[in-house]
């Protein structure tokens, strides 16, 4: 496995999920093969067919990761009361990133 600078795995796609964080609504929705845009419209993205590059667009988008291992891990201990919640990996992806464009 391999990570590449902007902390997104280059090997065995969905191994990160991306997310794209709107500054103007605050709306933090993950990508897929489908362009979606935030709640307020200003902000987009999709995964290209390799399911790894993704593109997206909007002044005010934020991308982010999601550490699959990570995420499903932190879901599978979800506590049931009065408990701490679970923490899993995530991170702002740089705005030059390998595997997510911006377009302008
Ligand atoms: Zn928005």
């Amino acid at each position: 496995m391999c990570v590449l600078d902007c902390g997104v795995y280059k090997t065995g796609k969905g191994e990160c999920v991306k997310l794209i964080f709107c500054r103007l609504c605050q709306h933090v929705y993950s990508l897929s093969y489908d362009k979606h845009t935030c709640m307020c419209g200003e902000t987009w993205g999709y995964y290209l067919h390799d399911g790894l590059h993704a593109v997206y667009g909007g002044a005010n988008a934020v991308p982010l990761g999601f550490l699959n291992d990570s995420f499903v891990k932190a879901v599978a201990d979800q506590p049931e009361e009065n408990a701490r919640g679970v923490r899993f990996e995530a991170f702002v992806i740089p705005t030059k990133c390998d595997t997510m464009t911006l377009e302008e």
